[in-house]
């Protein structure tokens, strides 16, 4: 099926775009800041030789409403359901809730199921549409590892969509879950994904390049530190003792040398800004093992100041500790995972030295 407004003739791709898991929606905010390309670029197919997107995104679908297509935004998404629309792409946006923890009630859910009037829930949702898409995309740290609503004493059982429909599945097109984190995902990060699944798609790019949890390899593969403006201070042993400093921030809390992100070098918004750029420490937030591995936030990261000298002998040791280092904070912690009992430890508060349960 064509989504109305579509020139004839004209190649696209459906984007069903699923921000009903626990999230702050900063992905979608995030997005309408992308530059290279632009959400406007990707939706009227202004990129040379890819198709448009035709996106079901909360934030801008053509083809819904009166006057383009159905009132009801959901009818795209049973649309897929019902195996009529193809290829499509489906993006998810939040954490996904364990919904099997419980007796009755929901977490978090998108529209209702037109035969019984119930909420069809977020993992529902996965569960239909997963095994139709082309691909899908895991959107900002929450859809991708869980994020903020995974960790430690959560009471949802909240986990990222790898974690919920397993770290090596495959789409039916053989892509894996593509995850670009971020908290909330650097626009061009995203949008530039996209662009890379549009060429995969038509046969001009091969498989993308995935790392080991499942990011954009050539996104992802430098730590923050690598690419800091502040670096050199680092090197010559210049620290801020406080915040307002242009000097290194390492003893603030920041953790820029085991954590993989390239927003130092690629800035926030058509290349400005950047956190440790521009005055604030990295708290990790691409990163699996967020926010839990890398708390308390503002204290001094262990083992991560110094002033290593740029070669040598010492410089192959520093390297190697980095490596020790970031190995133990890629991993998500052990809770994040399918089941019918919640293990994150949450204890509800109206439970404790009450003497029940
Ligand atoms: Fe930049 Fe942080 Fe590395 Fe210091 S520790 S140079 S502020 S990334
Ligand atoms: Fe997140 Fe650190 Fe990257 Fe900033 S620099 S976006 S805090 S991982």
């Amino acid at each position: 099926m064509r989504a109305p407004g579509a020139r004839p003739g004209e190649a696209e791709v459906h984007v069903l775009w699923l921000n009903a898991g626990l999230s702050c929606d900063g992905e979608s905010v995030a997005l309408t800041a992308a530059t290279q390309p632009s959400v406007e670029e990707l939706a009227l197919g202004a990129l040379p030789g890819l198709p448009r997107l035709a996106l079901h995104w909360p934030l801008l679908d053509y083809a819904s409403g009166p006057q383009l297509g159905p009132d009801d935004f959901t009818e795209w998404f049973r649309r897929a359901e019902r195996g009529e629309l193809e290829p499509f792409v489906l993006v998810v946006e939040g954490s996904v809730p364990n919904e099997a923890i419980k007796e009755e009630g929901y977490w978090s859910g998108f529209g209702n199921d037109p035969e019984t009037g119930q909420p069809i829930t977020t993992s529902e949702w996965l569960d239909r549409l997963a095994p139709l898409a082309t691909a899908v995309v895991a959107a900002g740290t929450c859809a991708a590892y869980g994020g903020i609503h995974a960790m430690q004493g959560n009471p949802t059982g909240a986990m990222g969509v790898p974690d919920y429909l397993g770290h090596g599945w495959r789409s039916k097109a053989g892509v894996p879950i593509v995850c670009v984190p971020g908290c909330p995902v650097q626009p061009d990060n995203l949008s530039e994904t996209f662009v890379y699944l549009l060429y995969q798609l038509t046969g001009q790019a091969p498989m993308i390049p995935l790392d080991d949890n499942l990011r954009p390899a050539w996104l992802f593969g430098e730590t923050v530190h690598e690419g800091c403006h502040r670096a050199g201070y680092y090197e010559q042993g210049e620290f801020a003792a406080t915040h307002g400093s242009d000097r290194c921030l390492v003893k603030v809390g920041c953790w820029g040398p085991v954590v993989r992100c390239n927003v130092p070098k690629r800035g926030w918004i058509n290349g400005v800004g950047g956190c440790p750029n521009v005055g604030g420490i990295c708290i990790a937030c691409t990163m699996p093992g967020f926010p839990d591995r890398f708390m308390p936030f503002m204290d001094e990261p262990a083992g991560l100041q110094g002033t290593p000298p740029a070669g040598g002998l010492y410089g192959r040791l520093v390297r190697t500790l980095r490596g020790i280092a970031l190995h133990n904070v890629e991993e998500e912690p052990e809770w994040r995972r399918r089941g019918d009992e919640l293990t994150s430890g949450y204890e509800p508060a109206w439970r404790k030295g009450s003497g029940h349960g």
